[in-house]
């Protein structure tokens, strides 16, 4: 029997991983089955879901909202981008022990680096937002040596503990009404305004210098942040598209060994951006 994963969340109709890991198991020429686990709300119903799965033999599950807290809850072990971000994106399964981690991170800059031709190194960074979607990329952001990281969220208080959390004298939080007269050369939304088809609500000014906007969310085409950062005439706009199949691709390679190409795929899933 080939080996077992899934996708678990609520609802998870609309996923992309098991298309993506079809893909690259085809690629590695790997053998398993990658199927779509939807879970009750809250820890009771992904723990009786998840243990289920593990009793048919499962091998790791990958976790979307709204369990990625319950997964981390779940883990016997757990990664320091998983304990930073409050939240595993993926579990491995190995006996009795259950491995968390979170690669959306990870995702995220290498989708930067390899997709879009981004160096973050020496740059100066904006992070819209503080929830799980922040909380996973900072540490790997932070790990390219940026000039700084300046983390802005609706709730500052959540900016400015997520900042000290970090411990880096590099990395500073604040309030979305304090941008003004701050510049950067990247600016990365990583709230869920845009899910809402919302504009969080940032200076026009903030794209002054900046090379690339980068909305995490996918699948929307030009978002109001993207359609702002275009008007301030941002050179380069991208979606989280590439972060989603550069995340997928660690999650497969820390289970299966092998990494797959990723290049073609975020073409064919690519929702243009206008
Ligand atoms: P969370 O619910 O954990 O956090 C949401 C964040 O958005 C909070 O900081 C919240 O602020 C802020 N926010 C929500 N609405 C608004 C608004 N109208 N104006 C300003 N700020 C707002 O979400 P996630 O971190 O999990 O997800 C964030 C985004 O990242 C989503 O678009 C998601 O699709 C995307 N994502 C993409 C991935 C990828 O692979 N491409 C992976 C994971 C996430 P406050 O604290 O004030 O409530």
């Amino acid at each position: 029997m080939p080996d077992r994963y899934a996708i678990v969340g609520n609802p998870v109709s609309q996923s992309k991983s098991p298309l993506i890991h079809a893909e690259f198991a085809r690629q590695t020429g790997q053998a398993l089955e990658y199927i779509r686990l939807e879970a009750p709300a809250g820890f009771d119903g992904f723990k009786a879901t998840v243990d289920a799965f593990r009793a048919q033999g499962a091998r790791g599950v990958n976790v979307t909202a709204p369990h990625k807290l319950d997964a981390l809850a779940y883990a016997t072990e757990t990664s320091d981008a998983a304990h930073l971000a409050g939240a595993a994106n993926i579990l491995a399964f190995d006996g009795g022990r259950v491995r968390a981690d979170n690669f959306d991170g990870v995702g995220l800059v290498n989708d930067l680096r390899l997709n879009q031709g981004f160096d973050v190194a020496g740059r100066r960074v904006l992070l819209l937002g503080a929830g799980g979607a922040v909380r996973g990329a900072l540490l790997p952001l932070l790990a390219q040596q940026p000039m700084g990281i300046v983390i802005a969220n609706r709730t500052e208080a959540k900016a400015r503990a997520l900042a000290a959390q970090c411990g880096s004298a590099a990395v500073q939080g604040c309030g979305l009404n304090d941008l003004d007269g701050m510049a950067f050369d990247i600016v990365l939304n990583g709230t869920s305004a845009s899910l809402a088809g919302e504009l969080p609500g940032i200076p026009f000014a903030v794209f002054g210098s900046a090379q690339l906007a980068y909305e995490m969310a996918y699948g929307k085409g030009l978002t109001p942040f993207l359609r702002l950062a275009r008007d301030a005439g941002v050179p380069r706009l991208a979606d989280g598209v590439g972060m989603l199949v550069e995340q997928a691709a660690e999650a497969f390679n820390w289970w299966r060994g092998a990494r797959p190409d990723t290049a073609a795929l975020i073409r064919q899933l690519m929702v243009p951006l206008a």
